[in-house]
Formats: structure tokens, sequence, C-alpha cells
């Protein structure tokens, strides 16, 4: 049930206010570390480490256990053991730090829509993350996590070089920032954009479906007309598509990319179109932000707050230059729920070299999702581009379902893989996925395609041993 009182709360101006000192106060403190030197950043993160695995062990049951025989003082990140997402999942009410957050607590606050973003025993935010390992998770934040990710995200702004366009927008366009996600859910980036508009009423902002038809988002962001913009690649990518054909007329003066890879050819088809940079992040619901991208094409790590570890099949260290085949995570700035040497399942590259564009912090560059655009054959002939995020969230909504498929191997139709060998479950899951496909597919103007359930299960990428949700498989 919504709660209308927490959106009225009493101490929200106060709190805001607050957390408007402390995002000043952890904004110049990154800016004092970094413009120090890397030793600076290096000792920020050992001290903040051995800060984090003290309270961890001292009021977390799950890691009092699992670091029992690990030396009290002294012990470097090696000697840490790693934890994997199902494990803390299964020991969540001994994994938090605060023994008023539980599993059943925040399992009743997720199921319901109507408090995205609202705060959780009045001053946690949550989210919910599912990720293609396929692996539920609920993600608790404190205050002091949000307000370090709000001051990173800052940091890197003026990093990047982005301030000044961040200020134009501000002025010519009175601010006006539009989130095109994935919004019905729990999910952080959305939680997250509720949360800076519950804190800041001032600040104008949308957030858009990418549910919606293409035609229609268009439609609503030439009424908004907003000076940002903050979506996935591909969303960006369809967007760029249409700005570039004169049917979308915004002029932002940033665009923010995320969760999902961006490739340097799309990045400049995108900036092209829309004569504006990108600010292109790398964050899990395990820790917001973990890394911002430069101008020569690398991610540099927040190595003063994030910890990442490449590393092969056996959690052995990857060297810099070679893929890895996942990397550990330390989030350094949630105490509630701490995440320490967690695997996080991407693919990382580390740049052995110093990046071009002169930043010191560690260059990596990520695999990240990399599903395919699907452009499909409406009835009158038009083409109809999907994003694949729409595509595999129809999917995952309707049967709870992530190891699946979704193949398109003719103009006009799609087939679906599942990952499910019990024969009445995975009936029961084509039926489910079949219907919400066929209503979503109306609701694009494309009731003409053909949805058939593959017999084969679905193929993960040889290379990385990965599984991509949405492939276009090339016609021939
Ligand atoms: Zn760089």
């Amino acid at each position: 049930m919504g709660s209308p009182a927490a959106r009225t709360d009493p101490w929200e101006s106060l709190r805001s206010s607050m957390a408007g000192w402390n995002w000043l106060s952890r904004t110049s403190e990154i800016w004092w570390t970094r413009s120090a030197g890397p030793a600076m950043v290096d000792a920020a993160r050992r001290g903040r480490l051995a800060a984090l695995v003290a309270f961890a062990r001292t009021h977390s049951a799950f890691y009092r256990e699992a670091y029992c025989d690990v030396p009290a003082r002294g012990a470097g990140t090696d000697d840490l053991p790693v934890v994997t997402k199902r494990r803390l999942m299964e020991r969540f009410d001994d994994w938090v730090t605060d023994p008023e957050v539980t599993r059943a607590g925040v399992d009743a606050f997720i199921a319901d829509r109507e408090r995205i973003g609202d705060r959780y025993l009045g001053r946690y935010v949550l989210w919910k993350s599912s990720g293609t390992t396929g692996e539920p998770g609920v993600f608790v934040q404190d205050a002091d996590a949000l307000t370090v990710c709000d001051a990173l995200i800052t940091a890197q702004f003026e990093a990047a070089g982005l301030a000044q366009r961040f200020a134009q927008g501000m002025v010519a366009h009175g601010g006006r920032a539009v989130l095109i996600a994935a919004t019905g859910e729990h999910f952080a980036t959305v939680a997250s954009w509720r949360r800076l508009r519950v804190g800041n009423p001032w600040l104008g902002s949308r957030c858009l479906s990418v549910m919606e038809p293409l035609p229609r988002l268009v439609a609503e962001l030439n009424a908004y007309q907003p000076a940002f913009v903050a979506s996935y690649p591909t969303m960006l990518f369809l967007l760029a598509g249409e700005k570039a054909a004169g049917r979308l007329t915004i002029a932002p003066t940033c665009l923010w990319a995320g969760g999902e890879y961006l490739a340097p050819k799309t990045r400049l088809e995108i900036e092209r179109a829309f004569d504006c940079p990108i600010a292109n992040e790398y964050g899990a619901s395990e820790c917001m932000s973990i890394a911002f991208g430069c101008r020569a094409g690398w991610l540099h790590v927040n190595a003063d707050w994030a910890i990442l570890e490449p590393v092969d099949r056996d959690y052995r260290p990857t060297s810099a230059g070679k893929p890895s085949h996942s990397v550990l995570l330390t989030n350094l700035a949630n105490w509630v729920q701490p995440v320490i040497r967690y695997d996080l399942g991407d693919s990382i590259v580390v740049n052995p070299d110093p990046c071009a564009c002169g930043n010191p912090l560690p260059a990596i560059q990520v695999e990240g999702r990399r599903d395919d655009i699907v452009a499909l054959s409406a009835g009158d002939g038009s083409i109809v581009r999907l994003l694949p995020l729409a595509l595999s969230t129809v999917v995952e909504e309707a049967t709870g379902v992530h190891r699946f498929q979704i193949v398109q191997d003719a103009p006009d139709r799609l087939r679906l893989r599942l990952a499910v060998v019990d024969a009445g479950a995975r009936k029961a899951a084509w039926q489910a996925a079949a219907g919400a496909l066929r209503d979503y597919l109306r609701h694009q103007a494309l009731p003409n395609v053909r949805i058939t359930l593959d017999r084969h299960p679905p193929t993960t990428e040889p290379r990385s041993g990965k599984l991509r949700q949405v492939v276009a498989a090339r016609a021939s």
C-alpha cells in the first residue's frame, strides 16, 4: 500500500538541507583527496577498508563468521574471503548491520511499487536487482552511501569537463531532466531518481518508461525540452536516429548513459546527432557509482570509494590488459549492508598504461550488457525498433525467469529460448511470456509479429560465457 505520510514527512526539508551540507563536504573531500595524488587516494582507500571490515565483523553475524580466521589487524584485501550474491541473500538478516533491517521487512516494502524511492524504516533507500546472472538481490543504502554517490557524480562531472555543460543546462533549460528507464519496479536507477526528486522539489524532472512506443517518447520529449537526458546507450542511440531524422527536436546540453556497454562508435553517433557530450557511468545495484567515462574511451574507477579486483574463474588476479572472468567489488561507502570482495560477475580489462586523458585514477573497460536493438517489420511495411531492455523486462516480469533469450531470425518473428527444464514450469513460463510479449508488441503497433518457443536452450557467448538476452540474428 502507498503511504502518503512518507511523502509529506515534516522532516524531509530539514533532512534534505542536511544532505546538502553532507554532499558539499563529501564533494570537497573527494576533490582534495584526488588533488593530492594517487598516494592519497590509496591511503583513503586503505583507511576506509580497514574501518569497514572492522565494522562488518563487529555488527554483521555473517562477516563475523566469514572472517573468523582473518587477523584483526594488518589483513590485506587478499586475506578476505570472496562473497557471492546468492550466499549473502540466503543470510540476509545476518548480513545487514542494523538488526531492524530484515529480509521479511524489505520484501514487503519492495512488493509495494507505490513506494519506489521512499525511505524504508524512515532512513534507508532500497532497490532490487536481477541482472543476467539471474540471482535476485535486494540492496539497502544508508544516508552516507547515497551522499557519497551524489558527491562522486559531481566530482566526476568536474573531472570530465562537463560542469560547464551542466551549468548551461540549468540556465538555458531550467535544469529540466528526463530519465528514460524501466520505471515499474524498485530498480536502482529509478529509485535514486525519485529520491533526488523528493529531496530537490525545485529541480524539474520527469521519468519516462522504456516500455513506451518510440513515437510517444519522442512527442513527450519534444513537449518537455529537457536540458539533460539519462538512459541506456541503446535508448540514446534510438533517440539519436530520431534526432537525425528531424522528428526529435530537443537540444540537451548533456546526456548521461549507463547500464549497458557504450561502444566508441555508438558514442560518436549519439554525440554527433545531439551535438553534445555523453557522461558515461559504470555502476551496479551493489555500488551505484563505480567508474566514470573519460574522453579517451576508458572508465576511471572511483578508487577512493570502491575497490575493483579483476579475477579469473578461481578468483586469482588477472593481469592488466587481459579480460577478466569476473570482478570483485568492495563498496567502501555503504555500512548497513557491507559489500566486501563481492563477485560482481562483470568482465573488465584494466588499462596497463597511463590514460591519455591524464586522469590518474585506474582506467578500465567493461564488457557490460551488449544486447541488440531489434528492428521488426510492421504490417504497413514500416520498421519499428525495440529496445532490448524493454523486451527482456516484459519476459522477466511475466515469468520471473532470468535465464532466457529472445532471438530475432526474421523481420516479423521472435523466438524465445527458456532455460527451464521442468515440463510444467516450462509450459507455464512460455504461456506467460508469450501473452505478455503479444500485449507489448500490440502496444508497439506490431500485432503481426509472431512469437514461437524455441526448443533449444539459450546460448552463451563463446568467449566470455555470458548470456545475451536479446539477439538480432543478422539477415543473410
Ligand atoms: Zn582517461
